[in-house]
């Protein structure tokens, strides 16, 4: 089950607040984007919950791969790396029904430290799943073979 970072839809004014009061005090750094999964909830299932279980099951933090939270910085330019976070929300929302909805959201930072997270984008170490070799990209799903291996096996299949 993907993990909850915040159980509440946040409206845009609500988290411009959030952000000008970062700024107020000078520093984004504690907030990061996170896209969040709107999950719909019949109201058969609903009733059958707690409040605590129902926000748990609307509100939940997108995550890929299994459970590894993806999130974007929001310092220095809370405008441009919102974009970030909007483009990172409408690849999930690409590869999954459409009665899910992925928006960015903000949390901070010190949240993270409760769930598996990367920042989006980052590079990653690879084990090269035919020589061993670590290699990094910046793909948490890409094909776990090492620029040489995948070269190889290309020439292989070609030739
Ligand atoms: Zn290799």
């Amino acid at each position: 089950m993907a993990p909850v970072l915040f159980t509440q839809q946040q409206t845009e004014s609500w988290q411009r607040e959030i952000i000008a009061g970062a700024v107020k005090v000078g520093d984004l750094r504690p907030l990061i984007w996170f896209i969040q999964m709107i999950v719909p909830l019949s109201k058969a299932e609903a009733r059958t919950m707690t409040q605590a279980e129902r926000q748990a099951h609307r509100y939940r933090a997108a995550c890929w791969p299994s459970s590894w939270v993806p999130y974007v910085e929001v310092a220095p330019d809370p405008a441009r790396t919102r974009i970030d976070a909007e483009l990172l929300a409408g690849l999930f929302a690409a590869k999954n029904p459409p009665a899910m909805t992925f928006v960015p959201a903000l949390a901070l930072r010190s949240d993270l430290g409760a769930v598996k997270h990367y920042e989006y984008g980052s590079e990653w170490d690879l084990i090269c799943s035919r020589c061993g070799g670590v290699f990094q990209t910046v793909d948490p799903v890409a094909v776990r073979l090492c620029a040489g291996c995948e070269y190889r096996l290309y020439r292989m299949a070609m030739y």
